[in-house]
């Protein structure tokens, strides 16, 4: 555990903080870190920055990515990672299909991916869209919101299956909602093409003690969070079940 300073903070959109640390760390794209804040709780947060900084993207949902919201620069939290099994790069072409916050993980990817490259970013509005500018520059953008108040209206697998109808693609990564990953993992199958997914699982210790993320046996925090189409496909608690902070088996 290092207590890192917040070398800079970026407003992204009324629900999301970027956090930029003031540390270099070696880190995979897909890996998360454990982040402490002293009194609060500690939370698993995906890496969104690893080269040229080192940034977490927080979506305010609760208590404790509320106090991250909260701080400013110059303030401390406890980073501990990197940990879990990051995004394996594979083919030439790729499509990345991104819900809501699910972008964070991909974001380093997508940067570091030497191939074709095309983005779907779904999110419920056009004010919740993350990084478009930056995915503009770097790849072929199609954006959805449910809304329809910018984009195509609908869910980013609708727009992801009308572009894999017109194209071939070597590989599928994506993050999100764990229901759209389940879609994009029927249609990969479908279509017999490979997908990573990164999922997102309570977590306690992040590396592998407590079993608080464990899905069908395998541990979020130590065999993912990034699995790959055949290991997703024997899982029937994907899409499914996950466990609550009581350890309780709920819907997802
Ligand atoms: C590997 C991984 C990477 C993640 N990356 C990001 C990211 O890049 N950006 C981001 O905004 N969020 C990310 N999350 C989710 C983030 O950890 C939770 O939103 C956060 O823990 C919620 O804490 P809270 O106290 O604010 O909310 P709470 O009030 O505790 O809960 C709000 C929701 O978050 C879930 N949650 C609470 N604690 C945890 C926990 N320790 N682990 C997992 N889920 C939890 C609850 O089940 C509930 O659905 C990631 C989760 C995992 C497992």
């Amino acid at each position: 555990m290092h207590m890192c300073r917040i070398a800079r903070v970026v407003e992204e959109t009324s629900i999301h903080k970027t956090i930029f640390f003031d540390i270099e760390m070696k880190a995979e794209p897909g890996q998360f870190v454990m982040i402490w804040i002293p009194g609060v709780d500690e939370v698993p947060m995906s890496l969104s920055y690893i080269e040229g900084g080192t940034g977490i993207t927080v979506e305010k949902v609760g208590e404790a990515t509320e106090a991250i919201h909260g701080m400013r620069e110059g303030d401390m939290l406890g980073v501990r990672g990197p940990y879990g099994k990051g995004f394996r790069m594979a083919g030439s072409k790729a499509l990345f299909v991104a819900g809501g916050t699910g972008i964070a993980p991909l974001l380093p990817l997508i940067k570091r991916y030497r191939g074709e490259k095309h983005v779907v970013l779904g999110a419920r509005t056009k004010e919740y869209l993350l990084f478009v500018e930056e995915l503009k520059n770097i790849s072929s953008l199609s954006i959805t919101t449910d809304d329809g108040s910018i984009g195509f209206k609908g869910f980013a697998t609708e727009m992801a299956e009308k572009i894999m109808e017109k194209e071939d693609f070597d590989i599928v990564y994506t993050c999100g909602p764990e229901i759209m990953m389940k879609k994009m993992l029927d249609l990969c199958m479908e279509r017999g093409i490979e997908m990573q997914a990164s999922l997102e699982r309570y977590m306690k210790c992040g590396i592998g003690i407590c079993d608080s993320c464990s899905i069908n046996g395998y541990r979020v925090c130590k065999d993912g969070p990034v699995f790959d189409s055949n290991l997703l496909a024997t899982m029937d608690e994907f899409g499914r079940w996950k466990r609550n902070e009581a350890g309780r088996r709920i819907e997802v």
